[in-house]
């Protein structure tokens, strides 16, 4: 996950400041002295560290902050705004065109991540807004982008429009948005080719796409492992073709954050989207406050319930409810819902996202693991169907024979169906209003 251990310097910073009833000036300064070194370990850019630890210590020195008794928590305030401003203010939605199609051009370098945001972004809103997009296979030198955007298309049931590897980029753009434009598409993406580095070949095909196209948003993708490289990319493009927005993607990958943290500040374009994970749902509009306050390990809660809500199968969800109203939650829903809960990526990535989870000691210790759930999955598939059902069943020779038929041990058998009745009535006690027993403790 990203931000770790940026986060967990900070939090350092400002705990050392919450010890202390009255804040001086010196405090100030030493704890803006670790802000301003965590920051630059976690690779962000030189200026724009200079200028945020600025603007923080200039609003924490004011006499406003060192007369009142809080000023510990308004302090922690003030950092959380001036990097939500740093990460840019407010979440920048995708330029619409007024009317169809949208044109929205794709950019950056081989492998950042452009062809899987083309799909992640386009399924999206063939989802939520009933969409017809159009993806044209721009990207001609790497021979296999075509085949993979085809298969991403066909996954998502979303037309490909190409033509090989031996037309000019320019040349299927015209086509393709021609052909856009009889078949009535209201996004058209234009998926390009990257190289290793920058070079002025590419940039030409791109700005002549750009001239043809005119399209209504401009994105660069840069993956966020390659640090202050990934801002330098991003300052060489903005130049060369004034992009309109930037997608970061791999926040999910082991990185310092730098990037994230420096591109709006830098370019003075929007970071619009966030690619967490190489899954086609693992894509986040990208809301500065929400990230600021993940940075500074206070939590997400909004995306953490957004993520529920589109992993989440609906209608299985309150099938669900009602079965636990009606303490009717069998073996077959325990095993629906583990498939739905490792859907949604790393449990602890999800837990840190619950405010004041972040500081919990032993969290990476959360993890699950795929084989543990597919010997749950085993013991179940083992049972018979009336067993699945109706779990008082499960006497000691029942037991004995599902062991015997999941190849696991009766030990493993009864430590599951304890599991399972453990969170049976942790489930009932959430659906009846009441917090379970010790979680009331944890967010107190
Ligand atoms: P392109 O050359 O810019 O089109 O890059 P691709 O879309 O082919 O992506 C390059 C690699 O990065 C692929 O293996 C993707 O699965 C992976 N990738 C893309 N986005 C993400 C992301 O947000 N997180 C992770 N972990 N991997 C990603």
């Amino acid at each position: 996950m990203a931000f770790e251990s940026l986060t967990e310097r900070l939090q350092g910073a400002m705990k050392k400041l919450r010890r202390k009833g009255k804040i001086t000036e010196a405090d100030v300064k030493e704890m803006m002295r670790e802000i301003r070194l965590a920051l630059l370990e976690a690779d962000v850019n030189f200026k724009v560290v200079k200028d945020f630890t600025k603007r923080v210590s200039d609003r924490a020195v004011g006499e406003e902050v060192l007369e009142t008794l809080t000023s510990a928590q308004q302090i922690v305030k003030i950092v959380d705004e001036e990097l939500t401003a740093t990460l840019g203010g407010e979440a920048v939605p995708l330029n619409k065109s007024p009317k169809i199609p949208t044109i929205v051009m794709m950019s950056g370098l081989q492998g950042a991540g452009k062809t899987t945001f083309v799909g992640k972004l386009a399924g999206q809103l063939k989802k939520n807004e009933n969409a017809r997009p159009l993806l044209i296979a721009g990207d001609v030198y790497r021979p296999a982008a075509i085949e993979q955007l085809k298969v991403i298309g066909e996954q998502l049931d979303i037309p490909v429009f190409e033509m090989g590897t031996e037309v000019s980029p320019v040349e299927i753009v015209r086509q393709g948005l021609e052909l856009a434009a009889q078949q009535k598409n209201d996004y058209v993406f234009i998926d390009t080719a990257g190289r290793l580095h920058i070079d002025d070949v590419l940039m030409n095909e791109l700005k002549e796409i750009k001239a043809l196209a005119d399209p209504d948003e401009i994105l660069l993708v840069v993956d966020a492992m390659t640090g202050q490289d990934a801002v330098n990319v991003a300052e060489s493009f903005n130049e060369q073709l004034d992009i309109t927005g930037v997608v970061v993607t791999k926040l999910d990958g082991d990185t310092r954050g730098g990037a994230a943290l420096s591109i709006r500040a830098v370019t003075g374009k929007p970071i619009k989207f966030a690619g967490t994970g190489e899954k086609l749902t693992d894509l986040e509009v990208f809301h500065p406050d929400r990230m600021s306050s993940r940075i500074l390990g206070m939590g997400d809660l909004l995306t953490l319930i957004e993520k529920a809500q589109a992993d989440f199968d609906e209608q299985k969800a309150e099938e669900l409810a009602m079965k636990m109203k009606e303490n009717s939650f069998d073996f077959n829903d325990f095993i629906e819902q583990l498939d739905q809960v490792m859907g949604m990526g790393p449990i602890e990535d999800l837990l840190k996202m619950i405010p004041g989870m972040s500081e919990v000691p032993g969290l990476d210790q959360f993890k699950v693991d795929p084989k543990d759930v597919a010997r749950k999955r085993a013991i179940v598939m083992s049972m018979t169907p009336a067993e699945r059902e109706n779990p008082d069943l499960l006497n000691p020779s029942r037991r004995r024979r599902i062991a015997a038929g999941s190849g696991n041990s009766v030990v493993e058998v009864n430590r599951m169906i304890k599991q399972f009745n453990e969170s049976k009535k942790m489930m009932q006690q959430m659906t009846n209003g009441n917090m379970p027993a010790g979680m009331d403790q944890m967010f107190g």
